[in-house]
C-alpha cells in the first residue's frame, strides 16, 4: 500500500531535487509501487516522464538502483542530467577506461551510488552478478524493455537473458519501461522478463504538444527550407529513404545556410557519434537521417521531425515523430507525401516472396497511405491505430486547424474517366493530365492523343490541381493505378456509375503548400531574455562539459523568461530548479535576469524571431588563433587574402583554420570562397567512386584545387557545421 508518508517523500524529492511541482500522469503511482517493493511494468510514449519512475524510488529507497540500458551513449547523458541534479549515479560500461571501470565498482561496492547503470551483458557477466549478490540493491530498472522482444523494432539479443533477473533476485522489485505501442510487443516484454504478475501501468500515448501535418510533396527542398523559415535556430531530425537523399538534402540545407550535418549508416561509427554529440550540443541543428537516427539520441528539445519519404509503417511514424517534444514543449511532425513514394513502396512490396509477409506489408502500406490521406482528424486515426479513442477531434493537426473544404466534382470525373477511356492503353497519371491540359508533347503526338475529343477538355485547371483530383479520385475507389503495368490509370466497377447516379462526388479543394497556424512558441516569453539565457546556458555547458540542455531545459529557460526570476524563492519556482542546480547556476541566472530588467525596465521587446547568432565567443574546440581568424572574418568581414596578409602567415594555414572552424561547427561561406566552380565540384564528388583515395579523386576534379582548399571543400561536404 502507498501511505501517505511514501507520496510526501516521493513529492519532496520531486521538489527539491529535479525541481518540479507535480508528478505527471502515472508517475506518483508508480514510483508509490516502487516504493512498496513491488514489480511494475510502464507504457509510457517518449516524453511521458519514464525516468523520474525509478529515479526518484532509487533515490529514496536502501541501496543501489541498477539500470538496464541499451546504449552507451543514453547512459552517459543520464548520468551527466543526475549528476547535475546532485544525485550519485555513475555508469559501468565498456567506454569506460580501466581505472575509471574500477573507481566505478569501488563507490558501488561503498554503497555510494544511488543509481547504476549497466549494459545489459555487462550485468550478466558471473562475475558482476556475485558482486551484486553481496550488495545492497534498491531495484533493477529494464529501460526500453521492447530490446528484449523480436517483435518490436528494435530487439537486442543482449536483453534476452534479463528475465533471469526475476529468478536470482526474488526480492528486489524490478521495473521494465517502454514506449513500444504495439501490443504484440507488450505481451512478448511481459512474457520474456517475467513480469505477467507485474503491475501494468498504461500512460495515454498521445502526444498532444506535437502538431500532425502533411502536405503533399511537390517541391521537397523548397517545402522543407519554407517550413525551417518557421523554426529560426529550432532543432530538428529530416527521415529520407535513402542514403543518397540523405546527403543530398544535408548538402542543399548546408547552402541554404541551414546547420545541417547527414546521419545514416554508412557514416563511420565515430564520425557519426560525433554528429550525435555535435546535436546534442546544439552545434548541428538539423540532422538529416535514416531511420538509423534516433534509438540514441535522448534530445528533449527537438522541435520538429520532418519525413521527406513515406514512413514504413504507422509504427514507424509513430516512433520517429515521437522523437520531437519530449519536453513537452510546442513540436511539430511534418510529412511529404507523394504518390510517386506510394508506388516505390509497392513495387519494393510486389518483390517480396513470401505471401504472408508480403500480406502484412501491403498492410502496413495502406495504413499509411489511409493516415497521409485522411480527411478526418489525423491524430484519432493514429492512435486509433494502436486501439485508442480519442473522444474529441485534437484540434492540433493540419485538418482540425485547416479542415479541407469540399466541392461538387462530379464534372471532373466524368471528363477524366472519358479521357481514361479515349487513351485505351497503359497510361499513368501525369500522361492522363498532359492530355487533359491539352498538352502537345512528342508523346502525345506520336498517340495522336491530340486528336481526341478530351484532349484539351480540362484546361481551365493546372496540372497540380488535375494530379490532386485524380489522386483523390484513386483513394475514393473510382480509379486504380495498376503497379504491375506502370501505374497505369485504370476505371473500376465503381467508376461506371460516374455521372449516372445524380450522387455528386464530393472532392477536397486543392490547397496549393501547405498552411501553418502555429501559435508561436513561447509568444509570451521575453525573446531577447531568452536569447541572453541560452547564450549564458551556451557559455556554461561548454564550461562544464555538459549538454546545454542539462545545465537547464528550454522549458526552464522559457519559464526563465517570462516570470524573470531574481531572487533565489523566485527561481526556486521555475521548473527544472532544484537545489542542487539552483546552487550551482542559480546565481548567474539571477545576475542575468536582474541586469536585462534594469536596463529594459522589465518592458518586453518584440521578437524578430530572425536574427541568427553570430557565435564568436571562444568557438568550442578552437584555439586561440583560429578564433582570432573566426573574428576577422565575421566580425571584421575580411577576406582569405587580408586574414593572411594581416596575420603574417600563408593563406594555406589561413585555410587550415578554416577547416578547423568548419569542424568545430561554425558557419564559413565555402561556396562564396570558390565561387563559379563550387557546384561542379560539388557534383563530381558525388560521382566520385567511393573506394577512391583522397588524391585520386582530387586529381579526377576537372577543376584544379590546392591540399588545403580541398580539405576544406570536403570538410564543408561533411556536414559538420553551417550556421
Ligand atoms: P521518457 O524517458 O519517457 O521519454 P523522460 O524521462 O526523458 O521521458 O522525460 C521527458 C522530459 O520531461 C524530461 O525533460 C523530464 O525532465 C521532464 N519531466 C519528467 N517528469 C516531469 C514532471 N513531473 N514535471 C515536469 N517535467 C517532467
Ligand atoms: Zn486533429
Amino acid at each position: 500500500m502507498a501511505t501517505k508518508k511514501m507520496k510526501e517523500q516521493a513529492r519532496k524529492v520531486l521538489k527539491d531535487v529535479f525541481g518540479y511541482d507535480v508528478f505527471r500522469p502515472m508517475q506518483e503511482e508508480i514510483v508509490c509501487n516502487l516504493l512498496d517493493g513491488k514489480d511494475a511494468f510502464v507504457l509510457m510514449p517518449t516524453g511521458g516522464g519514464k525516468s523520474i519512475c525509478y529515479q526518484i524510488p532509487a533515490i529514496i529507497r536502501e541501496g543501489t538502483g541498477i539500470v538496464v540500458s541499451p546504449l552507451i551513449s543514453l547512459m552517459k547523458d543520464q548520468v551527466d542530467a543526475l549528476t547535475a541534479c546532485g544525485v550519485k549515479a555513475a555508469y559501468y560500461n565498456s567506454s569506460l577506461k580501466a581505472a575509471e571501470a574500477k573507481d566505478v565498482l569501488e563507490r558501488f561496492e561503498a554503497g555510494q551510488l544511488d543509481l547504476l547503470y549497466v549494459a545489459p551483458e555487462r550485468l550478466l557477466s558471473k562475475s558482476f552478478l556475485a558482486k551484486l549478490e553481496k550488495l545492497k540493491l534498491s531495484m533493477f530498472a529494464i529501460d526500453e524493455a521492447h530490446c528484449v522482444s523480436q517483435w518490436g523494432h528494435d530487439f537486442r539479443p543482449e536483453y534476452v537473458r534479463l528475465g533471469e533477473l526475476r529468478e536470482i533476485f526474488p526480492d528486489v522489485p524490478m521495473l521494465a519501461l517502454t514506449a513500444t505501442a504495439d501490443e504484440h510487443t507488450r505481451e512478448d516484454i511481459s512474457d520474456r522478463l517475467q513480469l505477467a504478475k507485474a503491475k501494468r501501468f498504461v500512460a495515454s500515448f498521445d502526444r498532444p504538444n506535437i502538431r500532425y501535418l502533411v502536405a503533399e510533396k511537390r517541391q521537397p527542398l523548397t517545402q522543407i527550407l519554407q517550413f525551417l523559415d518557421g523554426w529560426p535556430n529550432a532543432s530538428g531530425v529530416i527521415y529520407c529513404l535513402s542514403r543518397k537523399r540523405v546527403e543530398d538534402l544535408a548538402v542543399n540545407l548546408q547552402r541554404h545556410g541551414i546547420r545541417a550535418a547527414a546521419y545514416h549508416a554508412g557514416i563511420p561509427g565515430r564520425s557519426r557519434e560525433r554528429v550525435q554529440d555535435d546535436f546534442l550540443r546544439d552545434r548541428v541543428k538539423v540532422i538529416v537521417a535514416t531511420i538509423a537516427f534516433g534509438m540514441g539520441v535522448d534530445k528533449p528539445n527537438v522541435r520538429f521531425v520532418i519525413h521527406h519519404d513515406l514512413p514504413k509503417s504507422i509504427e514507424s511514424y509513430y516512433q520517429e515523430t515521437g522523437r520531437a517534444g519530449r519536453d513537452g514543449l510546442e513540436s511539430e511532425a511534418l510529412m511529404l507525401y507523394g504518390s510517386g513514394d506510394v508506388n516505390l513502396v509497392r513495387r519494393l512490396i510486389e518483390n517480396v516472396e513470401n505471401i504472408d509477409q508480403r500480406r502484412v506489408e501491403v498492410h502496413k502500406l495502406n495504413s499509411m497511405v489511409a493516415f497521409s490521406e485522411a480527411l478526418t482528424c489525423r491524430r484519432r486515426v493514429l492512435l486509433g491505430y494502436f486501439g485508442e479513442a480519442l473522444d474529441q477531434p485534437c484540434g492540433n493537426c493540419d485538418i482540425c486547424l485547416d479542415p479541407p473544404a469540399t466541392y461538387d466534382a462530379t464534372e471532373f470525373a466524368e471528363v477524366a474517366l472519358q479521357c481514361v477511356r479515349e487513351v485505351k492503353g497503359d497510361y499513368g497519371m501525369g500522361y492522363i493530365v498532359d492530355v487533359l491540359r491539352g498538352s502537345v508533347n512528342a508523346r502525345i503526338r506520336e498517340n495522336k492523343h491530340d486528336k481526341l475529343k478530351t484532349h484539351g477538355a480540362g484546361d481551365d485547371l493546372n496540372a497540380d490541381e488535375w494530379t490532386s483530383i485524380l489522386r483523390q479520385l484513386v483513394h475514393h475507389g473510382y480509379f486504380v493505378q495498376d503497379v504491375s503495368r506502370r501505374a497505369a490509370m485504370l476505371p473500376t466497377k465503381k467508376a461506371e456509375r460516374i455521372g449516372l447516379t445524380g450522387e455528386p462526388i464530393m472532392l477536397a479543394k486543392y490547397q496549393p503548400g501547405f498552411r501553418r497556424h502555429l501559435k508561436r512558441l513561447g509568444a509570451t516569453r521575453d525573446e531577447p531574455l531568452f536569447k541572453k539565457l541560452v547564450a549564458l546556458r551556451e557559455e556554461i555547458a561548454e564550461r562544464e562539459d555538459l549538454p546545454p540542455h542539462v545545465v537547464f531545459s528550454d522549458v526552464s529557460l522559457t519559464e526563465m523568461a517570462q516570470r524573470k526570476p531574481v531572487s533565489d524563492q523566485e527561481l526556486r519556482g521555475i521548473s527544472g530548479v532544484g537545489e542542487h542546480k539552483l546552487e550551482a547556476f542559480g546565481e548567474a541566472f539571477i545576475e542575468a535576469i536582474s541586469k536585462h530588467v534594469e536596463t529594459t525596465d522589465g518592458k518586453t521587446t518584440k521578437n524578430d524571431g530572425k536574427e541568427i547568432p553570430m557565435l564568436i565567443a571562444k568557438g568550442p574546440g578552437l584555439n586561440e588563433t583560429q578564433t582570432y581568424t573566426l573574428a576577422q572574418l565575421r566580425k571584421e568581414g575580411l577576406t582569405l587574402s587580408e586574414i593572411a596578409a594581416e596575420q603574417g602567415v600563408s593563406e594555406a594555414t589561413i585555410l587550415k583554420h578554416f577547416v578547423a572552424i568548419i569542424r568545430a561547427g561554425q558557419y564559413i561561406d565555402v561556396p562564396a570562397l570558390i565561387g563559379k566552380d563550387f557546384d561542379t565540384i560539388m557534383a563530381e564528388l558525388d560521382d566520385a567512386d567511393p573506394y577512391a583515395s583522397l588524391s585520386e579523386i582530387k586529381r579526377d576534379l576537372s577543376v584544379d584545387l590546392d591540399n588545403d582548399m580541398f580539405r576544406l571543400v570536403l570538410a564543408w561536404r561533411e556536414g559538420i557545421g553551417v550556421a
